[in-house]
Formats: structure tokens, sequence, C-alpha cells
């Protein structure tokens, strides 16, 4: 059995705490290795030598720390397949959705290539006889990043890249259920020039997460998984006098007007609805078509599509449109809900609660599932599902379903399919959600935008990745300074005003 390890001060480090988790393949319902769970103690140890290496790195100039992320991206294409084949292994995804994963991590470490430019500050000549004004955009110090099991590579990408171009040195505490490739990242980065203790990954559970939440060297943490969790993490994060941000569960909603293009507004939903089972924040799970003709024709051409899917291993081949869950539990928690869709009168239109694949009855699959006439009091409505299940809520007009996304918890994404304007930019304009996309479905931000929810989507300031990263990551100091010195004006009493 493989034994994992930490990586911290640029070297792989065994567990001392003696706890260890399971790490499964969900295809195959095996267990492929064990993951250390850290203490205290050796979180304290990673911040010490986090701590040590910052200073060196804070002073190294900003295009030299870009050139590490530049040598960086470069290994993570000369490995992509190797990475691919490790995330898949322990996640479930297929391998082209694991190099999407990858890639839109990478996006995010080449827009850090830009940190020279995104660190200067501002600069005011003359603000008073000989003084000059000016800000600076200096590292924080020691950071965490704290991340979920569906995006093993890409999330982590989006706190550790702009952290460290900002002159930080990184703790990351990666999910336990898909650790690997966290910490290939790290030895890349090493490879790639970030000297040693720049970024570590101390692997953990509840125990590691509170370490963090309680160091007094750690400045910052960036939280991405469920919202309890979110919530928990924000408010201990921020009684410690940290900056935190946390990004929790989704509950996405896409709109279907009358005068959609039906069959792309079907192949969005297709995709959005079920791709990586589900598993994602940004998926579609409640598709809200206008009016009855909209509906009927919606599920009339969507059931088939579903029935459909091809689901199977990521070794299955290039035609596997999605694999399994990622745990055991998590199938569970799947299907109770689609049973509690049932029981609360739902239509259960496409059943996949019985799927099997031959030679991976042990594996954590599930069938696709579409419910039809789901209303809003039920629990596949007001729960995050996970899983490849989409609930159709009819609306018998604009301003109903407008309501729906708007008065749910969640607040992560949405999208409308429309061909008229004028109703396109009123909901871009009125919808309380974070990230809108108009015939997008997943409308996820590039790299040099910024990605974050509202309502219990999101906690705190600023998003992540783009400018705001930067932000997140560095702190403000603001210069006055007078030269020459010699200037004189006698002693004032009054506060200083611009006359
Ligand atoms: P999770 O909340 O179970 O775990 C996230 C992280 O928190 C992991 O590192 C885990 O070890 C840690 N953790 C778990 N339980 C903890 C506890 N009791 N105390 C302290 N730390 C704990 O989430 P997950 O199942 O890994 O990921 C799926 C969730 O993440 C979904 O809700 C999904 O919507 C959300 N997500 C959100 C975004 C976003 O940007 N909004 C992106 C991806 C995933």
């Amino acid at each position: 059995m493989q034994e994992l390890t930490h990586y911290i001060g640029g070297q792989h480090v065994k567990g001392k705490s003696g706890r260890f988790a399971d790490v499964m393949n969900p295809a195959t319902g095996e267990v492929q290795a064990k993951v250390p769970l850290a203490s205290n103690d050796e979180m304290a140890e990673a911040v010490a030598v986090a701590a040590k290496a910052q200073v060196g790195w804070a002073a190294t100039n900003p295009q030299k720390r870009a050139r590490v992320l530049m040598k960086f991206v470069e290994l993570l294409h000369r490995d992509m397949d190797k990475l691919a084949e490790a995330l898949s292994r322990e996640h479930g995804k297929t391998i082209p959705d694991a190099k999407g994963d990858v890639i839109r991590g990478l996006e995010v470490a080449e827009f850090c290539f830009g940190a020279p430019h995104l660190l200067k500050g501002e600069f005011t000549e003359g603000a008073g006889p000989g003084i000059d004004m000016y800000s600076l955009r200096q590292p924080l110090g020691v950071v965490a990043g704290i991340t979920p099991f569906n995006f093993p590579a890409m999330i982590p990408m989006w706190k550790f890249c702009p952290a460290i171009a900002a002159g930080n040195a990184f703790i990351l505490k990666p999910s336990e259920r898909d650790p690997s490739v966290p910490l290939m990242l790290a030895e890349l980065m090493s490879e790639a020039g970030a000297p040693d203790g720049i970024l570590n990954v101390v692997n953990g559970d509840k125990d590691a997460v509170d370490a963090i939440l309680d160091h007094p060297e750690i400045m910052a943490i960036g939280f991405v998984g469920s919202t309890p969790i979110a919530q928990y993490i924000y408010a201990r994060g921020c009684a410690n006098g940290k900056r935190v941000q946390c990004f929790g569960g989704a509950k996405n909603h896409m709109i279907i007007m009358p005068d959609a293009d039906m069959d792309q507004a079907v192949d969005a939903l297709i995709g959005a609805g079920y791709g990586a089972a589900g598993e994602r924040c940004m998926a579609i799970s409640v598709a809200v078509p206008v009016g009855e003709k909209t509906a009927d024709l919606l599920i009339e051409k969507l059931a088939p599509r579903v029935e459909a899917l091809k689901i199977g291993p990521y070794t299955g081949g290039d035609d596997v449109d999605f694999g399994p869950l990622v745990t055991k539990q998590a199938r569970d928690r799947v299907l109770g809900l689609v049973n509690s869709g049932v029981e609360q009168g739902a239509k259960l239109v496409v059943d996949g609660r019985d799927f099997k694949l031959q030679g991976y009855e042990n594996g954590n699959f599930i069938g696709g599932c579409l419910f039809d006439n789901v209303t809003r009091d039920m629990d596949i409505y007001t729960q995050e599902i996970f899983g490849p299940v989409l609930s159709v809520v009819r609306a018998p007009n604009y301003a109903e379903a407008l309501r729906y996304p708007m008065e749910h918890e969640y607040g992560n994404g949405t999208a409308i399919y429309t061909r008229d304007g004028d109703t396109a930019r009123d909901f871009v304009s009125r919808i309380n959600i974070g990230m809108v996309g108009v015939n997008v479905p997943i409308p996820v931000p590039l790299a040099y935008h910024t990605f974050g929810g509202w309502k219990k989507s999101g906690f705190g300031d600023l998003n992540q990745h783009g400018p705001d990263a930067f932000r997140f990551y560095t702190r403000t100091k603001t210069v006055t300074a007078r030269w020459p010195s010699g200037i004189k004006e006698g002693a004032e009493f009054v506060i200083p005003t611009m006359g």
C-alpha cells in the first residue's frame, strides 16, 4: 500500500501523527493509498519552515518570481498526461476533464506572469510642498489554502500561484480524498525554481484545518468547499484576526425562455448538468423552462439524451461522458436525495439509481437522473446534490422564473437562454448571483477576471484569481515622503488639509 507524505521545505516528509485516511479509487472501490493526517505540531513545523523561506522570497524581484511560474507552466505541460492520470485515478473524472482541471489552474499561473505589473503601487508627485505620496503592495507573509476534492489541480493553483507570485510562502491543505496531484504540483514548483519552503503541502483533516485557523503566523486563508465548512472557517479565521475568503456550495439555475434555441439549451444542460457527474460548483442543477410548452419540449428533448449518457471509469476511453462519484458516502447521499424527490412527489423521468457497470460493481457509479415537476419546497431543490441529477422547475412566466434563483440561498452561478436582448439584459442587471451566463451554461470567468459567488456561496470581500487574488494576498502600505527634507513650515497643530 502506497503511503503518501507531506511536502515541506522542498521535500517529502512522512506523517508523524500516526493518523491516516484511505485514498480510494472511486471506479473500483479499492483503497489505493494512505494519506497522513497532520497534527498541530506538524502544521507548526511547516509554518516555521515557510516563514523562514518567505523573507528571501519577498526580497526576490517580482520578475524573477514570475519566471518561476513560467517554468512551472512549462513543466505542467510536460507532465500533463501523468497529472491527469493521477487525478482521474483518485477523483474519478474522465482524462479529458482531468486535463481541463489542470489547464484551468495553469491559466491562473499564466496570469501571474504579470505579477510585476499587478504589484505596482501608485504614485502622486507633489502632493504637498516637496511631498510625494505613494503606495506599495507587500506580501502578507505565510498564507494558506484549504481546498476541496472536486478540482484537485485547479483550485490549489488558483490559491498558491498568485500568493507565491506576490511574494508569500504558502501552506496548502488539499482534500484528503485526492491528495496526489497537489503533492505533484509542489514537486513541480520546486523543479521550476521556487526556493524550498515557498510551497508546502500539509495533508490532513479537521485537525490540520484547525491548526491553520489558530496559527498566529498564518496571515490569510483562502478556502473552497461546502458552505457549512466555509462558514465555520470564515468565523473562526476572522475571530483570530486573519484575512479570510471562503467559497461554498451552489445551486445553479438555468432559465430557458420560450424563444431560446432549444437544441442549444439541451446541449448546454447535458454538459453542465452531468459533466464530472455533477460534482462541480458551477454545474447546472436546476432548469427553469418558462411556459408549459417550453417545459414539455425541453423534457421531450432532454430525456433521451440523459438516457444515452455513457458512464464509466476514466480508463474507459473517449466516449465516456462521466465517471463515478468520489466516495461511497457521496453516492449514498445522492441516492438518498433522489429517493426523497420521488417520495416528495417530483416526477423521475429518467431513473439512474440502478445503474451497474460490469466489472466495476464496487465503484461509486450512478446513472444520470432527470426530475420534472420539482417544487421549491423539496429537498432536491433546497439542497446542493453534487451528483448527476437535474431538476426541472416549471415557471409560468419570466418574472416568476427570475424569482427562483434570486430567492435561493446559494448565489454562485446562473444562466439564461434566450434570443431576446431585453430579457437577457434585465436578467444580468437584476440577478443577485456572482457569475452569470447569457447563452453560456457554465459561466466560469477566465483567469484574468475574478471568480466568486454571492449569498451563501461566498464569504469575504474579494474574489478568486484575476486582480482580486493579488489584492487578497498583499497589503497596501501608503507612504508620504518629503524631499528635500529641509523645507521648514513650523509646527502645525491643525490636521493638514489641502487648503
Ligand atoms: P468539504 O467542505 O467537505 O471539504 C473542503 C475542505 O475542508 C477539505 O480540505 C476538507 O479536508 C476540509 N474539511 C472538511 N470537513 C471539515 C471540518 N469539519 N472542519 C474543517 N475542515 C474540514 O467540500 P468537498 O466535499 O471537498 O467539496 C465539495 C464542495 O465544494 C461542494 O459544496 C462544492 O459546491 C464546493 N465547491 C465550491 C466552489 C466555489 O468556488 N464556490 C468550487 C469548488 C467546490
